[in-house]
């Protein structure tokens, strides 16, 4: 697998139009295209070609169990994946009608059409509908679903740059599309539906962009087993390392946790960078990354989120140190993401008084 990879810019309307004719084509071929979503670059491929499915995971190196997203052109063309059961027919319909196109995937039982390769032999398939304009004019122009999972190497640091992709995949795909910094930089929140009395029951299987806060209008809400990952895998903390960047990364609960060794170099992931929130003088920090300067503003955090892990890990540092977050709101699926990453696996830490000294608006809306 040896390709030049081209990376077309969309910012002029002729070069839009140059990049998604370009990927068009590849994808009608039954290749791999990098394309722009609003949560981070996907990898694509036509979702009902088994073998143009095949080369996402050769691309990613993604091992077969772990099942990929299928994008809708449009939200009119659910009923061609998936089989809605008539027990959760209105809230899909009011959760699709809200939230799509946008940052929501819903796991539904899968129609024979989708290859099993997709779901990795599962009966349900995960959909979503992207609103970045780039991707939909792609796959509006080739008129089928798309399989895409995140543009990266498996178990890396989630792209959500152009240049991130190419950082990962460079020379085994054709062609990224650049479309500039992702808009969430989270991958999107999965969910699963279940009828419930008196309100359906709505279980966070990933969280992401949009929050238990956001979905609680239309069912009970609660955060579930996080992946099939964590479901299939025997030995817990094996496959629940993901996200990581290479530098080994230490997830701090309180400040008193951080002891440094001797002659190691440290960088700091904090929040907004204050002193007062007990990290940033904690130590000479080789470099501080803060994901959202002064303000620790949820939103901005996780658009940069991927980015700083991303910088960081570049540096060369022996550990990477992270600060926690409040979880809550996009906290969640960073410190998720965080936990994931971090050698040292701390449980979470609902009402560490840490935590409790940052001031973020709002309450823990957990169920
Ligand atoms: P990615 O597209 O890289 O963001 O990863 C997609 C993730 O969606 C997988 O790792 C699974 O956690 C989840 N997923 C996809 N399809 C299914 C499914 N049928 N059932 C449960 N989880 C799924
Ligand atoms: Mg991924």
């Amino acid at each position: 697998m040896s390709h030049v990879t081209a990376v077309l810019p969309t910012d002029e309307p002729p070069l839009m139009h140059q990049a998604v004719e370009e990927a068009v084509r590849l994808l009608r071929e039954g290749e791999v295209v990098a394309l722009p979503t609003e949560t981070v670059y996907g990898l694509a491929a036509n979702a009902l070609d088994a073998a143009a499915v095949a080369k996402i995971f050769e691309a990613k190196e993604r091992p077969t169990f772990d099942p990929l997203i299928v994008h809708l052109p449009d939200k009119k063309q659910l009923d061609t994946v998936a089989d809605v059961p008539a027990e959760i027919a209105q809230v899909v319909r009011q959760l699709t009608e809200k939230f799509w196109p946008g940052p929501l995937t819903l796991l539904l039982p899968k129609k024979a059409v989708v290859p099993d390769i997709v779901t990795a032999g599962l009966p349900t398939v995960a959909v979503r509908v992207s609103s970045n304009p780039v991707f939909r004019r792609v796959i509006t122009a080739l008129g089928r679903p798309l399989a895409a999972p995140s543009a990266n190497r498996f178990g890396s640091i989630s792209p959500t740059s152009a240049a991130a992709v190419l950082a990962e995949l460079d020379g085994r795909i054709h062609l990224i599309v650049d479309a500039g910094a992702s808009l969430f930089g989270l991958e999107s929140t999965i969910i699963q539906i279940e009828p419930g009395q008196p309100k359906p029951v709505i279980t966070i299987v990933r969280p992401g962009p949009l929050t238990p806060e956001d979905l609680k209008p239309f069912g009970k809400v609660r955060l579930g087993p996080r992946t099939v990952l964590d479901q299939a895998t025997e030995a817990p903390g094996q496959l629940a390392t993901h996200y990581a960047p290479r530098t080994p990364l230490r997830l701090l609960t309180r400040p008193e946790d951080f002891h440094p060794e001797e002659g190691k170099r440290y960088a700091l992931l904090s929040l907004r960078g204050e002193e007062s929130d007990g990290y940033v003088g904690l130590h000479d920090w080789e470099e501080v990354m803060m994901l959202s300067p002064g303000s620790g503003k949820l939103p901005e955090a996780a658009v940069r989120f991927f980015h700083c892990l991303r910088r960081l890990d570049d540096l060369g540092v022996d550990e990477i140190i992270a600060e926690p977050m409040f979880e809550h709101g996009m906290g969640i699926a960073m410190m998720d993401k965080l936990r994931r990453a971090s050698v040292n696996k701390p449980a979470p830490v609902h009402g560490n008084p840490v935590h409790q000294r940052q001031r973020f608006s709002g309450a823990d809306d957990r169920e």
